[in-house]
């Protein structure tokens, strides 16, 4: 008899491509009216007895005391009866996500940890990180798409996490209300003061990037709605020009997300060899380099003055010769780009480290050569993402240090 041991080799083949998203989400009782569209807000004004001919002038009062004015209680909103501001409150509320903690860096970036309702009895709680980085003119804040990631790139640590789930739209548009709420960023309200925070410019939050938790393209449909509300000009009114959706390289949403959503689009693009790319980025294997970069030659509305970011993680020995900065070059000509190159920040367990700093300037001057400004991406916030496996209970430390190394890309150009 023969015993056959099948010992796997860490290849790119053993790293399975995706896992399943679990869809455990229930709505609450009495549901938030934060992420509705107009149209489902006028809907739910019907479904408490407004009438057909009223709907459409609430719904855009509400969305006025929502979202220009942050109110987080039906009785603030002045302009709207006593009466049906208290059935509204009967079955509404306009609860956003729950912070459980917040820290702020000593150079002005602040973390938020949201809880999300898991939906099923006894199954833990679902947590997001959502992080505001300050500069001296603007503001971003670094939005979450889902709990984890189907997909399982082998530098990040969020593909590594076993549970999946979508946000909702409520969920995404409820970490811009979270950071509005704690920046004092809504009209009328007092603005937060503190080092770090911009002080030109009329909003804290002034930018939006889709590059938290999840990959935005395999929730489609929640993410586009929920940019259509942040984006909205007679609402929150982030610029779309102004909002970043970052992509492992979802090729058939690409074209989708220009023609749905039309924000600014970065692609987390690693390598220049298909081979390599299967390992870093699994999902190489479904959609190669070569159609991902048709995908971005085609993205709709990109041009010299809305160009499409390139992210590259600087990964020591891996992917970081010069050859591989002359073949990025390459391989990116005819297309309006940027390119971003990110240290990459390891997590424990984690196969691969950083570039050394005289290789990521040797590669960033060939970029720089080429025609592409390469602003290497600071790392900000050092200090809260140190303190961030203190957020979350010694069982699951794992996951809280897996945000850590999200972070790697709280950082703006
Ligand atoms: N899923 C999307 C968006 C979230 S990840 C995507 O992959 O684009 C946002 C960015 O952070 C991506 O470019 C991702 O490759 C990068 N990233 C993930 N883990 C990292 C790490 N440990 N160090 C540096 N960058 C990392
Ligand atoms: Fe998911 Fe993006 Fe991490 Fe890849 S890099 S596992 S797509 S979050």
């Amino acid at each position: 008899m023969t015993v056959s041991l099948d010992i796997a080799k860490p290849d790119a083949g053993s790293i399975p491509l995706e896992k399943t998203a679990l869809e455990t989400y229930v709505a609450p009782a009495k549901p938030s009216l934060i992420g509705l569209s107009r149209a489902q807000l006028a809907e739910a004004l019907g479904a408490v007895g407004v009438k057909p001919a009223q709907q459409k002038m609430r719904a855009q009062q509400l969305w006025h005391w929502m979202y220009v004015r942050g109110v987080t209680r039906f009785d603030q909103m002045t302009s709207v009866s006593k009466e049906l501001q208290a059935t509204l409150d009967q079955h509404y509320t306009l609860a956003r996500p729950e912070v459980v903690a917040e820290q702020v860096s000593v150079d002005g970036t602040r973390k938020w940890l949201l809880r999300l309702p898991s939906g099923l009895q006894g199954e833990r709680a679902h947590e997001v990180e959502c992080v505001y980085i300050p500069e001296s003119d603007r503001g971003t804040l670094c939005v979450s798409s889902q709990v984890g990631c189907t997909l399982n790139c082998s530098f990040c640590h969020t593909g590594t996490q076993r549970l999946v789930r979508n946000l909702t739209p409520g969920e995404i548009v409820g970490q811009v209300m979270v950071a509005r709420d704690r920046l004092g960023d809504f009209i009328g309200m007092e603005r937060a003061q503190g080092p770090g925070l911009p002080t030109a410019g009329e909003r804290c939050v002034s930018n939006i990037v889709m590059m938290g938790m999840g990959e935005p393209l395999y929730n489609f449909e929640g993410v586009r709605d929920a940019l259509l509300i942040v984006s909205d000009g007679d609402g929150l009114s982030i610029s779309k020009r102004r909002i970043t959706l970052s992509t492992s390289g979802v090729v058939p949403n690409i074209q989708r997300a220009g023609d749905e959503i039309g924000v600014m689009l970065a692609i987390s693009l690693h390598a220049v060899r298909d081979d390599l790319r299967d390992e870093l980025v699994p999902l190489n294997r479904k959609y190669p380099i070569k159609e991902l970069l048709e995908a971005c030659r085609n993205y709709p509305g990109a041009s010299n003055s809305k160009r499409i970011t390139f992210e590259y993680v600087m990964l020591k020995g891996v992917n970081d010769s010069l050859a591989d900065a002359k073949k990025l070059v390459q391989l990116l000509k005819g297309i309006p780009a940027k390119i971003n190159l990110i240290p990459f920040n390891p997590w424990p367990g984690s196969k691969y480290e950083c570039s050394d700093w005289e290789q990521i300037e040797k590669f960033s001057e060939i970029v720089f050569n080429a025609g592409y400004a390469s602003p290497v991406r600071t790392p900000r916030g050092r200090d809260i993402l140190a303190a961030c496996g203190q957020l979350k209970s010694e069982t699951e430390k794992l996951s809280a240090r897996e945000r850590m190394a999200l972070r790697a890309m709280a950082m703006t150009d």
